[in-house]
């Protein structure tokens, strides 16, 4: 694997940037490999605008969590950027349920909106399973209507995957990395990372074809699984819990985990980690992702990618 994942990524530019035969693993850089996929996005939104159609993404934030809040910011710079239409609905922390579902029905009639997005979390008296449910799954470019779930689990290639396991992918996809008849270790099996990854790292397409194991925390011998894995994938929200002594030597590592914690040396006083130890990590794999820079700017590209997808899909063209 070691050597296989270093010759192929060798002439695949993004994933050898920052590479250091000093210290182990090659850096799969998000970054770079985001901007590519942004870069695609923006030829296909061209072609789009040709035949006169603006792709559009409508994001919903109720209340005013200010996470939700940098997130949906960014969701708009990024459709900008693109050169599609995004709008961004604010919406009072007290809005009722069902002000929102007919927004939701507003937003599923118009024309000029092919992607809709619901920042979660949602206020409390709101249930979100609902107005997921709501949507029209054509428009639900973050996957998570059970349509789209259905339809990644049975192969269906027209649904809407949830973007940060695309962007995972993609990743490797475009690190060159080999996930055909590989060992696929996932630890965490949320609605939203875990278990779609799962389904797009088993099913039969580029970046699947593995066999696939989903740990999570009632798994007996978590460190055991690890240690026989090509591919780690940690998606738990631990920070720094799978350490190097835990990786097979060169494996791939995807880290999903964003935490932050405390760190008094630093004028913010914390710093974002993964779930994964960089550090000694690196030391045994041979590609990891960072934390920040690895699969955190996939998602937002991976939106993008589904907004002009939505768009292209809706208009038959
Ligand atoms: P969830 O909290 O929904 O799921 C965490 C999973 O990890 C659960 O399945 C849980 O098991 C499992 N888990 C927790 N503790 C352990 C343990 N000690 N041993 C084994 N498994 C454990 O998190 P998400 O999937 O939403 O997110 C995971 C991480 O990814 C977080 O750090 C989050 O911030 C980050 N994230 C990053 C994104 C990005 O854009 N890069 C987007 C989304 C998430 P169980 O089911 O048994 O409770």
């Amino acid at each position: 694997m070691h050597a296989e994942a270093q010759t192929q990524t060798a002439s695949g530019s993004a994933a050898s940037a920052g590479s250091d035969s000093t210290h182990g693993a090659q850096l799969i850089d998000g970054t770079a490999i985001g901007r590519l996929v942004r870069r695609d996005v923006a030829e296909e939104v061209e072609r789009l605008k040709a035949l006169g159609i603006t792709p559009g993404l409508s994001v919903v934030l109720v209340g005013d969590d200010p996470a939700s809040a940098v997130y949906v910011r960014s969701k708009g710079k990024a459709c900008e950027e693109a050169g599609m239409r995004g709008e961004t609905i604010r919406l009072p922390a007290d809005t009722s349920e069902d002000a929102l579902l007919a927004q939701v029905d507003r937003l599923n009639a118009d024309p000029n909106v092919h992607g809709i997005l619901v920042q979660m979390p949602l206020p409390r008296h709101m249930a979100a399973d609902k107005v997921i449910r709501r949507m029209r799954p054509e428009k639900d470019v973050d996957g998570f209507h059970p349509v789209n779930v259905g339809k990644l689990s049975i192969g269906e290639r027209d649904g809407f995957v949830p973007c940060t396991p695309a962007g995972a992918i993609e990743l490797l996809v475009r690190s060159g990395v080999d996930t055909r008849g590989k060992d696929a270790v996932i630890v965490g099996r949320s609605n939203i990372v875990g278990k779609p990854m799962a389904a797009l790292l088993m099913q039969d397409a580029p970046g699947g074809n593995a066999t696939v194991t989903v740990c999570h925390s009632r798994t007996a011998n978590l460190a055991g699984h690890i240690r026989r894995a090509d591919i780690v994938v940690a998606a738990i929200g631990r920070p720094e819990m799978i350490t190097g002594d835990m990786i097979k030597p060169g494996a791939v590592v995807i880290d999903v985990g964003i935490n932050r914690v405390n760190d008094a040396s630093v004028p913010k006083g914390y710093r974002i980690v993964g779930d994964v130890h960089f550090a000694s990590a690196r030391d045994v794999a041979s590609l990891i992702t960072p934390v920040p820079g690895g699969v955190g700017p996939m998602t937002i590209a991976m939106l993008m990618k589904n907004t002009v997808r939505a768009a292209a899909q809706i208009a038959g063209v």
